[in-house]
């Protein structure tokens, strides 16, 4: 009888520890599983760009003859695919030193409303060549304690996208405001808007709702998903909110932080 109990005590004891163990292993293999997913991902992303370079030079160099001007329009794509190809790999690079945890904000107290102002002027000339209105509605003095030169990416990726996804004849509203502890801003736009089964993806990782479309703007999926871990940083909350053809809202909120209430 001892002896039975014994061997079912181990039994029980190795069940008990191999059920642990493959618990343990879930958030493991489901971090390697993502990681894998980023990298052929990535891979996939790179040999688009590369292979309009490579057949684009292959090809003029077949034609010796041709002069600047002919070539212009493969000249004009070898450019614009390195260009991509830039924006991707300095994303991608942003991407793994998050997942890394490589990454270390340099706080300081920043005015959001003269950032806000700032961004916003840079992408003046856009009203004009797309003809789209872009109205900035923010308040005085929105300080808080971030990262400046991430909170300007995280408000040129709201901003670039709003104008990639709104047509001619379309209106971007940007406003800020002070919340009880945190500030409150947000990118409203007239375009497409997004697919209600889309919104709880729009963060992922290279998650586009249109790849053709997104691809002709410039798009490579990585824009959000810079801009959650942008927000995560400062320990805020970025929502999506969107009816479809009715344009999509991007709403931000940043914890102020100690040093404004010292201050
Ligand atoms: P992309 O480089 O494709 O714009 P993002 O990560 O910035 O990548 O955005 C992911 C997807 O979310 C886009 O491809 C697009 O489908 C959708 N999206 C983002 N912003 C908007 C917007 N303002 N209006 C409509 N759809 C948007």
């Amino acid at each position: 009888i001892i002896a039975g109990g014994l061997v079912m005590g181990m039994a029980a004891i190795i069940a008990a520890s191999y059920y642990l163990a493959k618990r343990a292993m879930i958030p493991i293999e489901a971090a390697w599983e993502k990681q894998q997913r980023f990298v052929a991902d990535a891979s996939h992303e790179l040999r688009s760009p590369l292979t309009g370079i490579h057949s684009n030079a292959e090809l003029m160099l077949r034609h010796p003859e041709n002069t600047v001007e002919q070539e212009s329009n493969r000249i004009h794509t070898i450019i614009k695919e390195s260009s991509r190809m830039t924006k991707l790999i300095a994303s991608l690079l942003t991407l793994a030193r998050s997942d890394a945890n490589k990454t270390e904000l340099q706080l300081t107290q920043v005015d959001l409303s003269e950032l806000i102002e700032l961004v916003s002027e840079h992408f003046r000339p856009l009203e004009e060549l797309e003809q789209i209105q872009l109205l900035v509605d923010v308040v005085p003095d929105l300080k808080l304690v971030g990262d400046k030169e991430r909170l300007h990416q995280l408000l040129v990726i709201l901003l670039d996208n709003a104008f990639k996804y709104t047509p001619k004849g379309g209106r971007i509203t940007v406003a800020g405001a002070k919340g009880d502890k945190n500030i409150l801003f947000s990118v409203q736009d007239t375009g497409c808007g997004i697919q209600p089964e889309n919104l709880p993806h729009i963060f992922d990782r290279f998650f586009r709702e249109d790849k053709s479309r997104s691809r002709d703007k410039g798009g490579i999926g990585l824009g959000l998903s810079i801009a959650k871990w942008i927000v995560d940083m400062h320990a805020g909350k970025i929502t999506a909110h969107s009816e479809p053809g009715n344009g999509a809202t991007f709403k931000v909120s940043i914890p102020v932080g100690k040093l404004q209430k010292e201050s």
